[in-house]
This record gives C-alpha cells, structure tokens and sequence, in this order.
C-alpha cells in the first residue's frame, strides 16, 4: 500500500510498479508510479540529509 508520492507505510522506502497494491498492472503504470516515486524519493532525500 502507497500514498500518492508513491510512498509505503515505511518513511523514506518509496515503491513502483507491480508490487503496489493496484487494478490495473501494467509496463505504463509501472513506469508512471517509477517517475513519481523517483521525484518523491529525491524530494525526500534533499529534506532530510
Ligand atoms: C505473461 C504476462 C504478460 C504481460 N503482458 C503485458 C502487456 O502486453 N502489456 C503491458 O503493459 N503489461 C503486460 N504485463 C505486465 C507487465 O509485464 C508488468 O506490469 C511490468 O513488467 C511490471 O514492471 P515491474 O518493474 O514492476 O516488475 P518486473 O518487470 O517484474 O521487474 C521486476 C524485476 O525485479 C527482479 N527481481 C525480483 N526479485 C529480485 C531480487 N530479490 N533482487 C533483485 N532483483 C529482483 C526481477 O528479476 C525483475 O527483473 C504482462 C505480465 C505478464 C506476467
């Protein structure tokens, strides 16, 4: 389970494609939960370093 930054119940530990809990699972839902994952996971590095 993912809020909508892509990020699970673990702060910091963001996930995409198909082991997030969704309906449709495939290569363009993967690669969209990647690019949203990957800004917030920078964002989240650049706030706590
Ligand atoms: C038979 C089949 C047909 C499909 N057809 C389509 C289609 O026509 N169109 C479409 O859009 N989608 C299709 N899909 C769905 C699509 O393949 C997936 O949604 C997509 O590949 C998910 O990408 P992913 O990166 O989440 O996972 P994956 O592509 O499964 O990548 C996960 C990777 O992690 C690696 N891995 C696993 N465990 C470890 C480990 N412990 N350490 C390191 N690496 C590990 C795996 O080897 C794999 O390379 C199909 C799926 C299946 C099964």
């Amino acid at each position: 389970m993912v809020n909508e930054k892509m990020e699970s119940s673990v702060a910091g530990l963001f996930v995409a494609g198909d082991v997030v809990n969704k309906r449709l699972r495939q290569l363009v839902t993967a690669a969209n939960d990647g690019a949203i994952a990957a800004q917030n996971a920078l964002d989240y590095i650049k706030k706590n370093k």
